[in-house]
């Protein structure tokens, strides 16, 4: 090994690197001897949120003087995030920055670090009624199994991707597919996968998909039932009968309780599928990127026969997807066959209304980790303490700033949506694991009671001539997310 080489002891990985040259996950590098963390620290700064004149971040007119809290930070109005903060490793050593303030006449104290997690993945929220591919099917990318289509909700479909067991427990090859799909995913990019006998589909955080090629516009406005439901009165008088397709609960408006309590006539229709209660089907036909779901192109091969002791020549149907983009027209001939007209104008503001309530399709990207060894022992000698102060809500764990949503039950488990923190938070270790900032902010009183490194406690102040760093860069912090600095009202009484 080079004499000039330096060693970064940032992750298990203990990379060499040569002078002005950067390690294996480009984090960190050789600045003249000297290991330094390359992409700037970010600290969210609320002054720059209000469009208020920004104190200079190094306006200093005394050195630290080494006291735990200094009172002319601008402390309550900035938040030392963990994005660009590094990594310290093995587990034991103290988080690299645990920064005290002052708020609201509290000392408080954050404790920030870039966690290194090998148990993580994200939750991919899909507004798209289309049928992706079947739950449990096979995620991939780069050809690589990634994770899998899991439940869908409503008017969405899921995809659970990473976790531990793509990371870790498959070839190398299927590690670094997945932790290159989650960064990415993390970090607001877009990605293209594919699910085994299924769709092809481009997905990035706060965007619509793209499933086979094509942009998805719309969230449906509710199943099919529903759609009955909310729109029945708008088609009563104007129509006979309304069959609105859905590849869960088609709803049929003559059989359904908003039509019976509007006195729409019953119509002879017959609808092919398991019905399961007046007016609702399931099963239809077979899910795709069609109708309502399904992978019908013409809506007349979910009908039977119409009765013909109930249905008349004449009759008026309107067949519509739950988004309104498919639709059709039709009226029963003689012999009682739908035969399809150009829709009535005063239909056409029923389907336009149904258009109109359909959301805009996003795609949702949720973070979601474990804070586990090497993040608590960070923090506090005495780990599971600092599990409990999550549990009690005397410490707040926020995300690059952003809000989350910490799982009941053991260890801190917790998911965070990433399109509420800054750009480019996450990076990656080619163990392989992703990187993701994490904060704790707690009371000073309390971080000592648990067993924190007080010795490393420092004022905001400390940080911006400290040798480690190229200096911090300040982001407004956004207006949506709860400023992590203020008191919580959940927060139990110390
Ligand atoms: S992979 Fe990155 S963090 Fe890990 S040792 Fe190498 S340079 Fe340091």
């Amino acid at each position: 090994m080079a004499d000039d080489a330096i060693r970064c002891d940032a992750c298990p990985v203990l990379c060499y690197i040569k002078p002005a040259r950067t390690g294996a996950c480009d984090r960190y590098g050789n600045h003249d001897g000297k290991l330094v963390r390359l992409d700037p620290h970010v600290v969210l700064d609320r002054a720059v949120e209000r469009g208020d004149s920004v104190v200079p971040f190094l306006d200093r007119t005394t050195e630290w003087d080494g006291t735990l809290i200094r009172n002319n930070d601008s402390q309550s109005d900035m938040f030392v995030t963990a994005i660009g903060a590094g990594t310290t490793y093995p587990d034991y050593k103290p988080a690299p920055f645990i920064i005290s303030s002052e708020v609201a006449g509290v000392d408080m104290v954050t404790v920030v670090t870039e966690g290194i997690f090998s148990y993580c993945g994200v939750k991919v929220k899909i507004d798209t009624d289309r049928h992706l591919g079947a739950e449990c099917s096979t995620v991939r990318s780069q050809g690589e199994a990634i994770g899998h289509v899991t439940t869908s909700e409503y008017g969405s479909q899921m995809l659970s991707l990473g976790g531990v067991r793509h990371l870790t427990g498959g070839s190398r090859r299927e590690g670094t597919a997945t932790c290159d799909a989650l960064l990415n995913l993390c970090n607001g990019k877009a990605v293209e996968l594919k699910i085994d006998d299924g769709a092809k589909i481009v997905v990035q955080a706060g965007k619509p998909p793209v499933v086979d090629g094509l942009l998805e516009e719309r969230m449906r406005v509710g199943c099919g039932s529903a759609t009955i439901g909310m729109f029945a009165k708008q088609w009563f008088g104007k129509v006979d009968e309304v069959v609105v397709v859905d590849d869960h609960i088609t709803g049929v408006l003559s059989e359904h309780q908003a039509g019976k309590l509007l006195g729409v006539p019953e119509t002879g229709i017959k609808v092919k599928g398991r019905r399961s209660t007046p007016g609702r089907y399931f099963q239809v036909a077979e899910p795709g990127t069609s109708w309502g779901g399904t992978d019908i192109d013409d809506p007349l091969e979910i009908l039977g026969k119409f009765n013909a002791k109930k249905a008349w020549s004449g009759m008026r149907l309107l067949m519509v997807s739950t988004t309104g983009e498919h639709h059709a027209y039709f009226e029963l001939d003689e012999n009682l066959k739908p035969k399809e007209k150009s829709l009535p104008a005063d239909l056409r503001d029923s389907v336009a209304r149904i258009r109109e309530n359909c959301e805009p399709a996003l795609c949702t990207v949720m973070f979601m980790g474990g804070a586990g060894g090497s993040l608590r022992a960070g923090v506090t000698e005495n780990p599971v303490r600092l599990t409990h102060s999550v549990r009690d809500a005397l410490t707040r764990v926020t995300c690059g700033g952003a809000p989350v949503y910490v799982w009941p039950g053991g260890g801190i488990t917790f998911m965070a949506d990433v399109s509420r923190m800054p750009q480019n938070a996450f990076g990656y270790v080619p163990t392989p694991a992703l990187v993701a900032p994490i904060e704790f902010t707690l009371k000073l009183a309390d971080y000592a009671a648990l067993g924190g490194y007080m010795e490393s406690v420092r004022p905001l102040s400390s940080i911006s001539t400290g040798s480690d760093q190229a200096g911090p860069r300040r982001v407004s912090a956004r207006k949506d997310n709860p400023w992590p600095l203020e008191a919580r009202p959940e927060a139990k009484k110390t």
